[in-house]
């Protein structure tokens, strides 16, 4: 694997600085963003719960750290000046295995269940006590998951395993619970007040960068620290940013995306 350059700046001695981006403006108003996030999200299920409604997530439930996860650069750079070295180097060895998979999926169905199956749990995971590893600093899709039904729901197999009077109940059940979005058994609300996070990181980025880079959560983690990364951004317009990105062999459509 030869995408990713030895990293050169160590976590927690000095800040990220490049050239066209301020990243501690960025990062401190990310972190705002999802403190709000946090804020109205307790309110929302403190309302929730109050009225009978069921939230299955709990600490040490993980089975969802499995997903793929996307991303804005801004919500990534947050989370990568809160890792320590050795955290850092499992993300980047987790994101070689996403660029392996991005490379050997057909398309983005067996993109996902490749994901989940081989690629695996997220590194900032601890397998052991089910918790987070960067939790205070993780990205807004990690905040606005939410199961209104148990967590065997969000296995890799949870659906494919049910006998099919149980799946026509989960189907009966995601299409007349009022906060499901018909579709799955995530909890549509919460996810919709994760949209000013979006909102802030796209602003952030054009402000800054004069483009929106979104993607693999892990990916750019690792793309933080990767000079040719930075170097590619550096081009005039996301056409020339994509063939620079191209050039440094850091491009794949699944993993990074210029708006
Ligand atoms: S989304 Fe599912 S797996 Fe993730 S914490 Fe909630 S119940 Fe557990
Ligand atoms: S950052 Fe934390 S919550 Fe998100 S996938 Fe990784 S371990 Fe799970």
């Amino acid at each position: 694997m030869t995408f990713l350059m030895p990293v050169t700046i160590n976590a927690h001695e000095k800040p990220l600085k490049y050239s066209r981006l301020d990243t501690t403006r960025v990062t401190t108003e990310v972190r705002r963003a999802l403190q709000r996030f946090d804020s109205r999200a307790a309110t929302w299920i403190s309302r929730y719960t109050a009225r009978g409604g069921k939230v299955y997530c709990a600490a040490g439930c993980f089975r969802c750290c499995d997903m793929p996860i996307r991303v804005s650069l801004a919500e990534a750079l947050v989370v990568a000046e809160s890792l320590t070295p050795s955290q850092f180097e499992a993300v980047e060895a987790h994101a070689e295995r996403v660029w392996l998979n991005a490379h050997e999926s057909r398309d983005g169905d067996e993109y996902v269940e490749n994901h989940r199956r081989s690629v695996g749990f997220c590194p900032l995971l601890d397998r052991e006590t089910g918790r987070c590893g960067a939790y205070e600093a993780r990205p807004a899709r990690c905040r606005d998951t939410y199961s209104a039904m148990p967590a065997r729901f969000c296995a890799p197999d949870g659906l494919s395993s049910l006998r099919r009077s149980e799946r026509r109940a989960y189907e009966q059940e995601v299409r007349t619970n009022p906060v499901m979005d018909g579709t799955s058994h995530f909890i549509a609300p919460l996810e919709d007040l994760s949209v000013p996070i979006w909102e802030t990181c796209a602003t952030l980025m054009r402000r800054e960068l004069g483009f929106e880079v979104w993607g693999d959560f892990w990916t750019l983690v690792a793309y933080s620290r990767d000079e040719r990364f930075w170097s590619a951004l550096r081009s005039h317009s996301p056409r020339s940013v994509i063939a620079a990105l191209k050039r440094a062999r850091l491009y794949h459509p699944e993993l990074v995306q210029i708006e």
